[in-house]
């Protein structure tokens, strides 16, 4: 990589780390984009900043209706979607759950997705 392209390339990741580490709301790749258009950078480039980042382990990905979506909190953790508004929050995993991995054998846990769903405060 040239030096020049090498900067380039760093700014984008650094746009696109600042856009979604503080982020709580679980933004999709559209949503970074929307935030960073007056920056200029593309769709394709903030996908894969975002893709490199979730490799990394600095981000989670999940599915959510048909989007992915970005998450910066890597530790275990429940979400809350409002079924109305269709918002997500992070809460807290009931204790011990990670303790019922099933004990199947030939499988390798990777890990545990859970997803309450309501109305929330907001739609009720
Ligand atoms: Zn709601
Ligand atoms: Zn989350």
């Amino acid at each position: 990589m040239s030096p020049q392209r090498n900067k380039r390339v760093t700014r984008q990741r650094q746009l696109v780390h600042e856009c979604v580490i503080d982020r709580k709301d679980h933004p999709s790749a559209n949503d970074v984009f929307a935030e960073l258009q007056s920056s200029g950078i593309g769709l394709a480039t903030v996908y894969r900043q975002l893709s490199n980042m979730v490799d990394e382990g600095i981000l989670r990905s999940f599915e959510h209706s048909g989007q992915i979506r970005y998450d910066p909190l890597v530790t275990p953790h429940a979400h809350f979607v409002c079924t109305v508004c269709d918002k997500i929050w992070d809460v807290d995993l009931p204790e011990n759950i990670l303790l019922t991995a099933p004990d199947v054998s030939n499988v390798d846990i990777e890990g545990l997705e859970l997803t309450w769903k309501g109305i929330c405060e907001s739609c009720k």
